[in-house]
């Protein structure tokens, strides 16, 4: 089994349009599970018309107060660092448990025993199949913080089933940020996908230094390419010793495909398929 990232360090550059179209092309000569790890805000079920089904809920561990105990002694208030507690010495504290990560420093620490664990509801797993390729995602609820409990929980569910498959392809979220650390690790190859403007070419910097860092190797593609625009990203590549290694046009063809969810079908795609298999 041969793991895929397709990462980018900005979004909006189609990056999960590359993901779903490589994982399709790849789909014809092997089986290949594409997981859409981009769990804020998860679109490749939408690029390929796949209905998903629900097949586990994430919790997340929250505490809880028995103010029968509480001394209102504000110790718990103090050692909030993401101040999901509010409260001072001598006033009942108020939990405020979107902010919360769960790291159970309030529990340790107060000394009269009146805080305890219970959970919520944090976000969903979805499974599903189209277009010959097995598809599996994750999505954070609406109002929650905390997304890193539910990638690790579908990295979970991606190592339970993964076996089976020769290629997985993790379409990470945009950034550099934990989630997309997360995410990444394990992958042998990563696809960092960019588009040919200023901010394309600020940002394919930031995502090459993370992906030296975690000793990953990578290959550069290049959305929406247009005759004399590829300067900017030829430059910035070969400053970190790369090459651009396909070019995906900006076509009306293909911008037509993708609003009616149809994978991008093009020789750029199937290079790109070649390189990683
Ligand atoms: S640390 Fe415990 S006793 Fe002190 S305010 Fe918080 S809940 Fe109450
Ligand atoms: S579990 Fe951690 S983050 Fe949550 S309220 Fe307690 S100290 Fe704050």
């Amino acid at each position: 089994m041969k793991q895929i990232a397709i990462t980018g360090g900005k979004g909006g550059t189609g990056k999960s349009t590359v993901a779903t179209a490589i994982a399709v092309e790849l789909g014809k000569r092997h089986k290949v599970l594409l997981v859409d790890a981009d769990v804020d805000c998860p679109n490749d079920h939408l690029l390929l018309g796949i209905e998903r089904t629900k097949v586990r809920t994430v919790y997340q561990r929250i505490p809880t107060w028995d103010f029968e105990k509480c001394t209102k002694c504000g110790k718990c208030a103090e050692t909030c660092k993401v101040n999901s507690i509010f409260g001072p010495k001598g006033k009942q504290p108020i939990f405020l448990p979107q902010q919360c990560n769960g790291c159970g420093a309030c529990v340790i620490t107060c000394p009269a025993n009146a805080i305890s664990w219970s959970e919520k509801e944090i976000g969903e797993i979805f499974r599903g199949n189209g277009h010959g390729i097995g598809f599996i995602s994750g999505e954070l609820k609406v109002n929650e913080a905390v997304s890193e409990f539910v990638v690790n929980a579908l990295k979970e569910e991606v190592k339970k089933i993964g076996k089976g498959y020769d290629f997985i392809l993790f379409d990470t979220a945009a950034g550099t940020h934990c989630d997309v650390i997360s995410a990444l690790e394990g992958s042998s190859i990563a696809l960092a996908v960019t588009e040919p403007t200023p901010l394309g070419e600020h940002d394919l910097e930031l995502i090459m230094k993370l992906l030296k860092r975690l000793g990953i190797k990578f290959e550069i593609v290049l959305n929406r390419f247009e005759e004399g625009m590829e300067k900017l990203i030829e430059k910035v590549a070969e400053s970190n010793g790369k090459k651009i290694a396909s070019k995906i046009p900006y076509s009306k063809k293909i911008m037509e495909n993708y609003s009616k969810g149809i994978p991008v079908k093009h020789e750029s795609i199937e290079k790109i398929a070649e390189l990683v298999e």
